[in-house]
């Protein structure tokens, strides 16, 4: 059988040489999320570096955290395409 090969798109090269530490799993990931997301967002305090680390580099645990984002914004009262420009700009502080 012969697979064909795509050459690695700019973005996929990019994600396998991200410095991805401190490390963190997804699983470590999911447990933080809650309650970093909520942090952020009612208490106005940044995400820690090892999840921020997570979440640039694993785009599952991203969307899960946003979604979430999203729903706490709801929650909150707060407007929710602000509130995820807020989120992003706390990603990638
Ligand atoms: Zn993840």
């Amino acid at each position: 059988m012969t697979a064909s090969r795509k050459p690695l798109s700019d973005d996929t090269a990019r994600a396998l040489v991200l410095n991805a530490d401190p490390w963190l799993s997804c699983d470590d990931c999911f447990e933080q999320v809650d309650e970093a997301v909520e942090q952020l967002l009612i208490g106005n305090i940044p995400f820690s570096a090892p999840f921020k680390a997570h979440l640039v580099g694993c785009s599952v645990c991203l969307e899960e955290a946003r979604s979430l984002a999203g729903l706490l914004a709801l929650d909150a009262g707060l407007e929710a395409a602000g509130t995820l420009v807020w989120f992003d700009n706390a990603v990638s502080a």
